[in-house]
């Protein structure tokens, strides 16, 4: 708000000597074209407030350090650029301030790019206070960037991005021409809000250059920003160019980490990683030569592998730009990694990733591990790391460290909200001061809630009848619970879900739905849906293909939502052989799906279908699905069959957990293609434990790339083949922690 009183002065300087700049206020895009056309140095363009659609606004001129050419808001917040748009900026000293692109997307490969074409590039240009809010393609699998930067000395400050959820880079520095490299850019106090899992590669947050022109020096500045919630993939940053520095930078239970994938002599200080607790929250990974990691702040991550608090890579010899050079010359120093699960040393080392670092130093961090297992991995040789002068307070080392000591230390709470060793100057500076949400960003636009989004709106009670609950779903708004009482409601229609609604019924008699369509629920765009307490009964719904109690459109969805079933009974989905309780379409992303205490009887199809991927492009369809507690008989498909292909290794799921559950006769139908009680395959994260299985097909878990982490113990399966699990690309022996499984022939009665 500050800068923009104090371009309003500038206005009214300017507007009082008119020989030397206009102002021009446009009404609508023919207005705005005309102006844009003979702006000169000094010169402002004001859109007037409103909705402007379909605005593909151009900005190409050449102002000066005293005289930018300034394109503004009439006031911040007030301009709204929806539909099909976007923003090109070329020239020199072009500043853009106070829109917001929201309800819509960009026709082209960015939403807002410093370059007009190919040949004309922005020069020490700006662009600040503005916002980009869910400005997404229709497909999530159609890739765009929101912000494209190229040419030099341009700065993208105190903008508020939030939501982007379909494929591409959030924010992509180029480095593919000369007249980009070198660019000395800076990107600060921006609010990069949730990205959430995207659920394939290309979610990064912020990249800046490729692996083609990793050898280049970029020199961007990226400082003061807060990452929040940034999921959409493994990497948050992926720093793929030479000489940037990241400083200040706050990432707030953010899933992925800071990679120096491809370039040398980067510089990261200063940064704050706060986890949490969330699951897959990272820090920094090293790769490449001359890096310097210091004073930076990681606490409650819990991130393992390449996703470690810390982790220090092996390269590979000789290695082309695009795969792994060998750390080289590494200064990891004065570091204070806190309630964290994992640090790694020499992290990928394998046949090809053979060239353990070099030249390097780790001196002078305080670490403190979190949970029982291992919190310093050391995968080979770290002779040429010399460390000295740590402080290991909690946590195992797999190899003792010489320079890595293990001493009893309490940490306290700062006034900056950070632990520090008491009495000890060892780890990140007391003077560390993350800058807050309030801080970056804008003060003009709300920045998303935390937390769930079902019951917080109002309650509507729900009377029994027939399309009671239609009309009282057509009526309902964002966050509101439906209240059932004891009877039967009767569904004509499909009932589309777009926006997140909870159904809940008595817990001390029976609210019963039956619904006269293939489908009684219908996922859309920014739908999510909880059950609980209600008896479905698929009695009345005619025979067609793909049935389902709960589906996803037809249409591909940008936004990710939530199936939750809670103490919820589904029976008598047997008009035809494949009824499904759950079926997810192509181009739909749940981030969770959960069943607990729920019973489900006589079903034909699946539980939960979650294979809508053919192309093995690694694009699949749901992050976490967790059952818990719940009962399954006479189901003919498999009871859950969740599909990950393609050999990507950018995303954490596909997760899985079963516990507490009963199988009886799930998965010996006709229809079924597995003949499999269950397929998991590509799924990263498998854990099956203290269920039963009678009369009941094999379960199928099929690995593919990465680190999957299967566990199956204390199983009963009776009159039930073992477990199949098998290895698509892994040479060895199947990974699988088989345990405290009971086999037996007994028949269940
Ligand atoms: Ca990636």
């Amino acid at each position: 708000m500050v800068f923009r009183f104090a371009l309003i002065i500038g206005i009214f300087i300017a507007g009082a000597s008119p020989a030397q700049s206009a102002q021009y206020l446009v009404k609508n895009q023919t207005e705005y074209f005309v102006a844009a056309k003979k702006v000169k140095a000094g010169d402002i363009i004001i859109l007037a407030n409103g909705e402007w659609r379909d605005f593909e606004i151009v900005l190409s001129a050449k102002g000066t350090k005293k005289k930018p050419i300034t394109l503004i808001s009439e006031e911040a917040g007030k301009v709204i650029i929806s539909g099909q748009s976007n923003l090109r900026i070329g020239g020199k000293h072009i500043l853009v301030t106070g829109l917001v692109f929201r309800n819509g997307y960009s026709p082209t490969g960015e939403v807002i790019s410093f370059r007009r074409t190919k040949g004309d590039l922005a020069y020490d240009s700006r662009i600040t206070e503005v916002v980009i809010d869910h400005f997404n393609k229709p497909d999530r699998f159609e890739s765009d960037y929101w912000v494209g930067m190229y040419g030099q000395r341009n700065r993208f400050d105190h903008n508020h991005l939030v939501g982007k959820s379909n494929k591409g880079v959030t924010f992509a520095v180029r480095l593919d021409s000369k007249d980009s490299q070198k660019n000395h850019h800076r990107i600060d106090h921006n609010y990069f809000g949730p990205r959430p899992v995207l659920g394939s590669n290309g979610g990064e947050t912020l990249r800046i250059g490729t692996s083609k022109y990793s050898m280049f020096n970029s020199h961007t500045l990226v400082e003061n920003n807060y990452f929040d919630r940034c999921d959409g993939e493994v990497e948050i940053i992926s720093s793929k160019s030479g000489a940037n520095v990241y400083r200040g930078n706050v990432f707030f239970e953010s899933s992925g980490t800071l990679t120096l994938r491809h370039g040398d002599g980067n510089l990261v200080e200063n940064n704050v990683f706060m986890g949490n607790g969330k699951d897959h929250s990272g820090g920094i990974r090293v790769i490449n030569r001359d890096q310097i990691i210091r004073n930076n702040y990681m606490e409650g991550l819990r991130g393992t592998g390449f996703s470690s608090a810390l982790t220090v890579m092996n390269g590979v010899p000789n290695s082309p730009v695009n795969r792994y050079v060998q750390v080289d010359n590494a200064v990891v120093e004065n570091n204070s990694v806190v309630d964290s699960s994992r640090i790694t040393f020499a992290a990928g080392a394998d046949k090809e990733r053979s060239a353990p670092p070099v030249n390097s130093q780790f001196s002078n961090n305080m670490l403190s591990g979190f949970g029982d297992g291992t919190f310093i991995k050391v995968q080979d040789d770290v002779s040429g790391i010399r460390f000295a002068d740590n402080l290991l307070t909690v946590g195992k080392v797999e190899k003792p460290i010489a320079g890595i000591s293990n001493t009893s230390v309490a940490l306290n709470r700062a006034d900056n909200g950070l632990l520090y060793p008491e009495g000890l100057n060892v780890g990140a500076s007391r003077d560390l001061k993350p800058v807050t949400r309030d801080q970056v960003g804008v003060s003009w636009y709300a920045k998303p809630a935390t937390g769930d989004r079902f019951g917080k709106g109002k309650d509507v009670a729900v009377a029994p009848g027939e399309d009671s609950l239609t009309k009282a779903l057509a009526k309902a708004e964002e966050g509101d619970r439906l209240v059932l009482s004891a009877g039967d409601y009767v569904v004509n229609k499909l009932l589309p879900l777009d926006k997140a609604i909870a159904i809940v019924g008595p817990t001390d008699a029976v609210a019963k739905i039956t619904f006269a369509r293939p489908s009684l629920f219908e996922i859309r765009e920014r739908g999510s849906l909880s059950l609980s307490n209600v008896l479905i009964d698929g009695a009345l719904a005619p025979d067609s293909v793909g049935n389902a109690v709960i589906r996803t459109t037809s249409y591909p969805i940008q936004s990710n939502f939530v199936i939750a079933l809670d103490r919820v009974n589904v029976a008598n989905l047997d008009v035809n052989k494949s009824f499904h309780v759950i079926a997810l379409g192509k181009s739909s992303f749940a981030d969770r799906i959960s069943i607990k205490n729920s019973n489900f009887l006589n079903i034909s199809g699946s539980i939960i279908q979650a294979a809508a991927e053919t192309e093995d492009y690694g694009q699949y369809n749901a992050e976490y699905v967790s059952i818990s507690e719940s009962n399954f008989q006479d189901i003919g498909g498999e009871a859950f069959n969740i599909y990950r292909g393609g050999r990507d290794e950018s995303t954490f799921g596909p997760h899985f957990s079963l516990s507490e559950s009963n199988f009886l006769n799930v998965g010996k139908g006709g229809n079924n293609a597995s003949g499999a009680a269950m397929v998991l395959h590509g799924v990263q994260h498998s854990d099956i434990q203290k269920s039963n299985f009678a009369d009941s097909a094999a379960i199928k878990i099929v690995h593919t790339v990465g680190r999957p982490q299967t566990r199956v113990a204390g199983n009963g399966f009776s009159a039930t083949p073992a477990p199949i699990v098998e290895e698509l690309i892994w040479a060895g022996e199947p990974r699988v922690q088989m345990s405290d499984n009971v086999m037996s022939d007994e028949v269940a009665k």
